[in-house]
């Protein structure tokens, strides 16, 4: 085994939320190493939307979302990670959803949150894909961005490289092993290199396999396998921006504030969607293609291969079929579909376990990593560097 230099932090993993524990610990004048196992990052990360939408997140991670948001403007001001400020417009297609926009207008506003209610006219008219018969009121969150996942993180790695020469990247390099020796950890690779640190952040997404196994079997996590549709290049549809549907309204956290969230009734016609954990979102991407999305199926982190390799045809159908009566071009027009999985817990917004104060698992932010990593990241950092109590 060879022994290598001392760093002020590793951080292993590459998806979004190590790499802006990385951001901000490099960013504050650590001496950082960052490890990803792949030779650039492949999960969770590239295999969203790329939706940037603080208006969906729980009240407790909304100034997450909020403060990611201004950052990824910020580095986007100097350094091309293809965020794009276009907004997110929440459609509601019956009157209960209707109310709850209006709700969650009211606490938007209690906020100081910039939201405004549209009318079905100036919906169809910013949005020219929609149809007039779903469409019947909208919520538009003219702040919000959008990323492009494919391309994000790989850039956003580039540029955390070039801004801070107190900053070393490695991919291609599993850790293996992670062990508290004195005051310093070490860590191992796959090539039997050891590095070692003061401190370690592991952000593995849904990787339960590798390190500490044991603890992960016993933590309640689970893992959402989600069926994503992406169609041929439409320039020429008008369709820019996050676009959440009736659907989202039902499901995303910011509306369970809401007064009338509690007495939602599921039609019937919605049933067999809400049974697969279908809700349909749009994304225009930079290429003119249009990603649509998106089901849930669940496993506890135990039986996550259960979950499998196949994308369900009946999923796929009910998404057609949903999202044609929403807009107005052929959503079956298809050039790629996927699955993308993330790990989640059903009671904590976040998995954190500190060992020691020297070593700290960071993974599990669910279907929110996106839009509040880069806040919550900041926060991390904060505390386990602080002497003093951040929270
Ligand atoms: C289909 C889909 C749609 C989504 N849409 C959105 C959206 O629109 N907006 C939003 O906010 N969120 C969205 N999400 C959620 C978001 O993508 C995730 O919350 C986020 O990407 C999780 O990031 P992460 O860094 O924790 O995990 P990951 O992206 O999985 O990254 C973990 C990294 O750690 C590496 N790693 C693990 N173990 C090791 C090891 N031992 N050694 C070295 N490296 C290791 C892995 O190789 C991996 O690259 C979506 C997720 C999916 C799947």
């Amino acid at each position: 085994m060879m022994l290598s230099k001392k760093y002020d932090l590793i951080v292993v993993g590459a998806g979004v939320l190590g790499t802006f524990h990385t951001y901000h610990a490099a960013a504050s004048g650590k001496k950082v190493l960052h490890i990803e196992k792949d030779q650039y990052p492949i999960n969770a990360t590239v295999q969203n939307f790329g939706q940037v939408v603080p208006s969906g997140m729980p009240a407790n991670w909304f100034q997450y979302g909020v403060y990611s948001t201004q950052l990824y403007n910020q580095i986007q001001s100097q350094f091309d990670i293809s965020i794009r400020k276009n907004g997110s417009i929440y459609i509601a297609s019956d009157d209960e959803e209707q109310n709850l926009i209006h709700e969650l207008k009211a606490v938007m506003d209690s906020r100081g949150y910039e939201a405004h209610l549209l009318t079905q006219q100036k919906c169809i008219e910013k949005w020219p894909a929609l149809k007039a018969s779903y469409c019947r009121e909208g919520l538009f969150f003219p702040q919000e961005v959008s990323a492009e996942p494919s391309a994000m993180i790989h850039r956003l790695i580039e540029y955390c490289s070039t801004k801070f020469p107190n900053l070393t990247y490695k991919p291609s390099t599993t850790i293996i092993n992670c062990d508290i020796s004195g005051d310093e950890v070490h860590v191992v690779t796959h090539r039997s290199e050891v590095f070692v640190a003061d401190k370690v952040i592991i952000c593995n997404g849904g990787e339960f396999k590798i390190l500490f196994p044991d603890l992960f079997r016993d933590s309640g996590i689970e893992i959402s396998k989600l069926q994503m549709l992406r169609t041929m290049p439409l320039p020429h549809v008008g369709l820019e921006g996050n676009i959440l549907t009736g659907l989202t309204i039902r499901r995303y956290e910011s509306f369970t504030e809401c007064p009338s969230f509690s007495a939602l009734k599921t039609p019937e016609h919605l049933k067999e969607l809400k049974r697969w954990g279908i809700h349909i979102l749009f994304k225009k991407a930079q290429d003119g293609s249009i990603i649509i999305g998106d089901s849930h199926e669940y496993a506890g982190v135990n039986d996550m291969d259960d979950l499998g390799f196949e994308l369900k045809q009946h999923i796929n159908q009910l998404m057609f079929k949903e999202a044609q009566k929403i807009v107005l071009f052929d959503v079956t027009d298809i050039a790629s579909t996927w699955a993308g999985f993330y790990a989640q817990h059903p009671e904590k917004d976040i998995i954190e376990i500190d060992i020691e104060n020297k070593i700290h698992i960071r993974t599990a932010i669910g279907g929110k990593g996106m839009t509040s990593s880069a806040g919550y990241a900041e926060k991390s950092i904060q505390k386990l560097f602080s002497t003093q109590p951040v929270y």
